[in-house]
């Protein structure tokens, strides 16, 4: 097991693009990292870079202490998980996890079958060696290509999308079985992927990246708490985080629909600014009728046309419509771009309690916790309310919020 430190890595192909632009990442040894992304950000050519099956423009690839930008993939004792596994179908679970053994040359028969044994016990596949991945379930062959990774003692593991052909049910199964397992063997991992879920439940940290840039890197509790830009705050979270116009006066934010109150010290870094980008949360939301009438009137509340409503069982969303101002519309526009075309600006997404009886079509009062309330730059995308820098320094530095003083906290 080693650390893997990527410096100020570049990749630039021969028509001068760079898919991946000064990346610096340092995974402690044993940590999970995630790579997210939308399409095309330069996830998996970063991958292929700590691999070697890309060669690095600039910036120095460490692995273990050792400059490895010039060393083979095979000498780089790495072990790639790709979306198929890349299993022999003709050969046995035994032989799929020997397989790496054999090729070295350098292991006794008895070598071989002890290290086989010793990664099928701990993979739990003691019961199936005999059998071929034809006949196993899409988790058993994802735990022989782990095992097969396990055996040769590899220095990390690294995937790339290994969930992405797999339904959700299945794919539900397979992240809870690659963490436990990632746990359990304490391996150094890197994990490419575009499906933020698998990125906020997986990882130690996350870094997340748009056309090439790292644009934050943190774990995932401060990635949805303290996004340091419109980007990161759009594309982690689900439903998205709601923007809306905002102009700051005193510590009130006047919002197309009222005026709210935030925390003084928030308020501050948005002094003096013009027109901003309001970022809240739909479970910052609350239908005021299920809430104690107190903590109603120590925040703010408004009236709301409810379009259309989801209910979830344990939740339910409802849609209120709303059309951004001009003024705001070019950053949004870029920004629904930046995420692929999802809608961010025709309707305010808001998560209500399930036992909110929330008619379609009529007006509700609506609660906001304007504590938790971002502030964007419209310019330039920053999130102006958050003090976190763009890198934690720490692997495994604790996360906490910083948005909470102030205003009463709905739940
Ligand atoms: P996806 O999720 O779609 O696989 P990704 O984030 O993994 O996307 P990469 O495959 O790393 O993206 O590609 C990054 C960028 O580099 C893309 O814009 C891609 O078009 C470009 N690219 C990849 N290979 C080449 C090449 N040989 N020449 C020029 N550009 C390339």
């Amino acid at each position: 097991m080693a650390a893997i430190e990527m410096k100020n890595i570049v990749k630039q192909y021969g028509d001068g693009f760079a898919a991946v632009n000064d990346v610096s990442i340092d995974v402690a040894d044993g940590e999970f990292v995630i790579l997210v992304g939308p399409s095309g950000c330069g996830k998996s050519t970063l991958l292929r870079m700590i691999v070697g099956l890309e060669d690095i423009t600039s910036g120095d690839m460490i692995i273990g202490g050792e400059r490895v930008n010039d060393i083979a993939p095979r000498d780089r004792d790495l072990a790639m998980v790709f979306q198929n596994y890349a299993l022999y179908p003709h050969l046995t679970v035994y032989e799929n996890i020997a397989f790496p053994l054999r090729l070295a040359k350098n292991f006794s028969e008895s070598e071989i079958d002890e290290k086989v044994r010793t990664a099928s016990a701990t993979l739990e596949l003691d019961e199936h060696l005999d059998r071929k991945p034809g006949n196993l379930s899409g988790g058993q062959r994802q735990r022989v290509a782990m095992g097969r990774a396990i055996v040769r003692d590899a220095k990390a593991f690294l995937f790339d999308e290994p969930l992405s052909n797999l339904d959700a049910k299945l794919r539900g199964q397979m992240r809870t079985e690659i963490s436990r397992l990632q746990r359990r063997l304490g391996i150094t991992t890197v994990y490419v992927t575009h499906d933020q879920t698998e990125a906020m439940t997986l990882g130690d940290r996350v870094a997340v990246l748009r056309r090439g840039v790292m644009e934050q890197l943190a774990t995932p509790r401060e990635l949805y708490e303290n996004p340091v830009n419109l980007f990161v705050a759009g594309f982690i979270g689900s439903p998205p985080m709601n923007f809306l116009p905002a102009t700051v006066e005193g510590d009130m934010v006047e919002l197309p629909f009222g005026r709210v109150k935030i925390p003084a010290e928030k308020a501050a870094r948005a002094k003096g600014r013009g027109l901003l980008i309001a970022g809240i949360r739909p479970e910052h939301f609350e239908d005021a009728s299920v809430m104690d009438r107190a903590t109603v009137a120590e925040g703010s509340t408004f009236r709301a046309h409810v379009d259309v409503t989801e209910w979830l069982g344990d939740q339910q969303y409802a849609y209120i419509p709303f059309e951004a101002p001009p003024e705001v519309q070019a950053q949004l526009t870029q920004l629904e771009r930046d995420l692929d075309g999802e809608s961010i600006r025709t309707q305010l997404v808001v998560s209500l309690d399930s036992a909110s009886r929330v008619p379609e079509g009529e007006e509700i009062e609506l609660y906001v916790n304007a504590a938790k309330m971002h502030l964007f730059d419209p310019s330039t995308g920053d999130n102006l309310t958050v003090t976190s820098p763009r890198e934690e320094t720490s692997a495994h530095s604790s996360s906490t919020s910083s948005s909470s003083s102030g205003a009463s906290v709905a739940r």
